[in-house]
């Protein structure tokens, strides 16, 4: 049985179970497959760091196509659990993007705020197209209105931590996905 963890000075229950998210990644990957399969078009995909890095090898390695595969990095977050409001670019994309149709790889969408930097920066630069695959999408809190192309799960608008989602940097290398426990 998964107990309860602490990390740091908060106490965080287990959430979603390491089997339900392999299920859900696996969809998202057929998903990706199956319009890829009669297409010409091999997008590129954007890994940003450093959060997706846990999500995106475990989709990446069930495609059925070899794409080209970079890195990106934005902060929004401070270290501790409250967006900053303001994002930046950290790491300009490691891969060139110019003409390219960019599928992006995230841990979790929120507010949507960096999303929505991050499509319209690449456009910007001169992406051809920008699409955006999530590990889990928090819609109570999403703001903005473009759709999320691929998400594997919907999750409540709680902190949370664990598969790549970390608490002031502890907490990434969890399996299982925990939220922030409220008495
Ligand atoms: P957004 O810009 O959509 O509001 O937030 C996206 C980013 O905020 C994510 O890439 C992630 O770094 C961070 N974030 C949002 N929600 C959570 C959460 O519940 N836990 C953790 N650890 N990070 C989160």
């Amino acid at each position: 049985m998964v107990e309860d963890i602490v990390i740091r000075d908060h106490v965080f229950e287990p959430y979603i179970s390491r089997e339900e998210l392999d299920v859900a990644i696996n969809n998202v990957a057929e998903r990706i497959n199956t319009e890829y399969k009669a297409s010409k078009e091999v997008p590129i995909f954007l890994i940003t760091l450093s959060g997706a890095t846990f999500f995106a090898v475990r989709l990446l390695e069930k495609l059925s196509f070899t794409p080209k595969i970079g890195f990106v990095k934005c902060s929004s977050y401070a270290s501790g659990m409250k967006s900053l409001g303001k994002i930046k670019m950290a790491l300009e994309p490691t891969i060139e993007i110019s003409g390219k149709n960019i599928i992006i790889l995230e841990d979790i969408v929120d507010t949507g705020l960096t999303w929505k930097y991050l499509h319209d920066y690449l456009l910007k630069s001169g992406a051809n197209s920008v699409r955006i695959a999530s590990m889990l999408f928090k819609e109570e809190a999403y703001k903005e209105t473009a759709i999320i192309d691929w998400y594997a799960l919907k999750v409540e608008d709680k902190f949370l931590v664990g598969m790549g989602l970390d608490y002031g940097e502890l907490g990434r290398n969890l399996p299982t996905i925990y939220k922030l426990k409220t008495t």
